[in-house]
């Protein structure tokens, strides 16, 4: 029956339409409303034509947008008018290949409530299945080898369905249609439990056993998406330091895995938009104040307020915290200290066998490493720490079309790399510091991987200015292999251009931002280690440092990165106030004749300069007794942070500390500062008051000193680098900045440490490409 009413569309739909159940959703739209056509995947996302009266098609059109199953993110629809065919019935047809060109997958989300229902139903087919998924849930970019989205292109491939598992898969109507992981326990991966050396143990369940396991305070190895992670109970002081002593991992916080949100909310302090993050797809690990009665051994964050909690996001989780008595676990990746998570199973059993217990295995490969992400808490807003599990491959703003393919390689810590295409950029996950050589071999994966996946080669390649940051010669190693053009951007202002970009601030062509990084170590241009930088950025990529934190001695060079009690003596040598150590707490910490060498040391004036800000929060934890030495990146300012929050009142800054001109340059008095923070110390004032005051008074220098350096002028500052993630800093500044007039932007989907670099640099390449100019610094 012909209509002269009747009308055919082609719509061509980009975002992430594949691996979301988009095509079973607009068969559902279309059969409802009885209208004809079919729906496909292709390169650029997925394309649709749909045929029936004009006023049916309007509807369909309006009722698209907001039927949209919950992982979709439709970008943009193209629409185009076709002569209508009169063909009957709405199809789902097969996926066309060829080259990608804009289709994404979705990144791995949280197992949904339909499959836990399921899960925990005995009378269905995947009653305690660890690898039950469905459209709305579950791996996608961990487990997807190629584009097109299809079983056989992830590491599912492999299974063959069963004749139910097809049925579901092969139905439009069944929350399964098309979900390429879809598995059961008769076709799909396969669980065992094995022994600290990798011996299969047959018999008996072997979730049960390593639930028993981990109740007896064993090490567990747990396959999980993205790589091994290793698992022991959180309660347990003795099983957290058996953990730390073999992974060989002291001090650093470890994440626990709580059974539901109920204990998630009494383990710590959340606020809503933390708690809906907690529940939705992405499910990252929340860091937020610990609650007073939290199941969790304080060994797991010592001398740390902050805990990170994260719920069960993968069936195996959920199985593994069945029992409603199972205590908070540790999850921490598996590997030793500073290395990449192990892959495959006989890899994971080589290098965890001196670590872990047990080993809960399966047959299905991970294609791709992903640890967890983790958002921080903060009066501001939640806040990314570390991107990956969630958000990776969700593309990032850029702001311009990128004219050329651009890879930017990183830093040396807490690395990410980045691909910028068209207007697009894709931050790898999180891969780490790169010390060992299994972590650049890792960065080299994630770059290769991304590569793959978009299936573009790049023109250009960009680093960072450290001429010998491992990641620096792999970005020269890619330009040789792939004839591109390697530029290297100066460290912070990677840093502003992440946060200017991330809010769509980026200056346009005429316009100068401000930004302040305050951040651990970069190379600066004049060859001394920066890291406390008010830099101003104009749309053509001039800059220039418009004051900055004042230079501290690095006594023993890259010793007193590690050992902040160094720098701290220093400052106090600087101002002649080195009496005044003794009279510290850190006095109790550090031998009194090791004391006195670096008292004479830091007399030398030959010693490697840094304005890093991480130094002197550090030093100022030294100080008060909280950290003379760093096991980890950042831990003894984290500590102070945690030493500050404890304080009561509202601190106040402390007077009589202004900022200085120092051969025409406008300086943060840090040094004084620290002597500030000594003496106070000295004088028996509660230390935590003192942190406070510390925090206090570093905002209202650096807000002043902003307001010093942009004349009359306000505007917009970007808040980026490291230090950044403290979040007394973060929000007093923030603070203090508004009080001034100027608006500012804090990092939120971009870690605002060394894990957004990448961005930041790709940010830089795709406008030089873009706007034909080249970062030059300018007086
Ligand atoms: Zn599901
Ligand atoms: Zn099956």
């Amino acid at each position: 029956m012909r209509d002269d009413n009747r009308i055919r569309l082609q719509l061509r739909c980009r975002g992430t339409v594949q691996g979301v159940g988009f095509r079973p959703a607009i068969h559902r739209i279309a059969t409802n409303l009885g209208l004809d056509g079919w729906v496909i995947n292709d390169p650029q996302g997925a394309t649709m034509e749909i045929e029936g009266p004009a006023e049916v098609v309007n509807d369909f059109l309006a009722r698209l947008p907001v039927e949209m199953p919950p992982l979709a993110r439709l970008e943009r629809i193209e629409q185009e008018e076709r002569d209508p065919l009169g063909e009957e019935g709405f199809e789902v047809r097969n996926s066309t290949l060829g080259r990608r060109q804009g289709a994404l997958v979705p990144p791995d989300a949280l197992l949904c409530d339909d499959c836990r229902r399921e899960m925990e139903d005995p009378g269905d087919r995947r009653f305690h299945y660890p690898f039950t998924t469905c459209t709305n849930c579950g791996p996608r970019f961990s487990l997807v080898r190629a584009l097109p989205y299809d079983r056989e292109r992830t590491s599912m491939g492999c299974f063959p369905m069963c004749a139910e598992c097809d049925r579901e898969y092969t139905d439009p109507s069944d929350r399964r249609f098309h979900a390429e992981p879809v598995a059961c326990p008769q076709c799909g991966p396969e669980l065992w439990l094995a022994d600290g050396q990798g011996e299969r143990l047959d018999g008996g369940d072997p979730l049960v056993t390593a639930r028993e396991g981990l109740l007896a305070g064993r090490i567990v190895a747990v396959k999980g998406l993205g790589g091994f992670q290793l698992a022991c109970r959180a309660d347990s002081s003795e099983a957290v330091t058996r953990l730390r002593r073999r992974k060989k991992r002291f001090g650093k916080p470890f994440a626990v895995l709580v059974r539901d949100l109920e204990k998630a909310k009494r383990t710590v302090d959340m606020d809503s938009a933390s708690e809906t993050l907690l529940v939705s797809p992405r499910a990252p690990i929340i860091l937020a104040p610990r609650r007073d009665g939290a199941e969790v051994a304080p060994e797991v964050a010592p001398g740390l307020d902050d805990l990170g909690v994260m719920l069960p996001t993968t069936p195996l989780h959920v199985e593994l915290l069945r029992d409603p008595q199972m205590p908070p676990l540790v999850m921490t990746s598996g590997n030793l200290s500073e290395e990449p998570l192990r892959r495959g199973n006989r890899e994971a059993v080589a290098g965890l066998s001196g670590i872990a217990d047990y080993f809960l295995l399966h047959n299905r490969d991970v294609v791709r490493r992903l640890d967890d992400s983790v958002v921080r808490t903060s009066p501001r807003g939640p806040a990314l720490v570390r991107r990956a599990r969630g958000w990776v491959p969700e593309p990032l703003p850029l702001p311009v079309s990128a004219p050329a393919v651009i890879v930017a390689t990183g830093g040396h810590l807490q690395v990410t790399a980045c691909v910028a295409q068209e207007d697009q950029a894709f931050l790898s996950q999180h891969v780490g510091d790169l010390d060992s050589v299994p972590a650049r071999e890792f960065l080299g994966e994630v770059i290769e991987g991304l590569l793959d996946f978009l299936q573009v080669e790049p023109a250009m390649i960009i680093a960072d200015a450290h001429p010998d940051y491992p990641s620096s010669w792999m970005a020269r190693d890619l330009g040789d292999r792939f004839g591109a053009k390697v530029m290297a951007v100066q460290h912070h202002l990677a840093h502003v251009a992440a946060v200017l970009a991330e809010h769509g601030r980026f200056p346009g062509p005429g316009e100068r931002c401000l930004g302040i990084a305050l951040d651990g170590t970069g190379w600066g241009p004049d060859a001394t280690a920066w890291g406390g930088e008010w830099l101003a950025l104009s749309g053509g990529l001039e800059w220039n440092r418009l004051g900055h934190l004042e230079p501290l001695p690095l006594v023993g060079g890259e010793a007193a990165v590690r050992e902040p009690w160094r720098v701290a003596v220093a400052a106090l040598q600087r101002q002649g106030e080195d009496q005044l150590v003794a009279l510290t707490p850190m006095a109790a910490q550090i031998e009194k004749t090791s004391l006195a060498t670096m008292v004479r040391l830091a007399a030398d004036t030959s010693w490697p300069m840094a304005s890093g800000a991480g130094r002197v929060f550090e030093a100022a934890g030294a100080l008060l007794g909280v950290g003379d030495v760093n096991r980890w990146e950042g831990e003894a300012a984290a500590r102070l942070e945690a030493l500050a929050s404890r304080a009561s009142g509202t601190p106040e800054s402390w007077p009589g500390l202004e900022i200085e001109a120092m051969d025409g340059e406008l300086l943060m008095p840090s040094s004084r500062l620290l002597v500030e923070v000594a003496r106070r110390a000295a004088d028996g004032e509660a230390l935590s008051s003192v942190a406070a005051g510390f925090h206090a008074t570093f905002c209202r220098l650096a807000a002043d000193l902003t307001a010093r350096v942009n004349g009359a002028e306000r505007g917009v500052v970007a808040l980026g680098g490291g230090c950044v993630v403290n979040r007394i800093l973060s929000t007093c500044l923030a603070e203090e900045l508004e009080d001034l007039g100027f608006e500012v932007l804090l990092p939120r989907n971009v870690p605002p440490g060394d894990g957004g670099l990448s961005y930041g640099q790709a940010v830089f390449a795709a406008v030089s490409r873009a706007r034909g100019v080249e970062p030059r610094q300018v007086d």
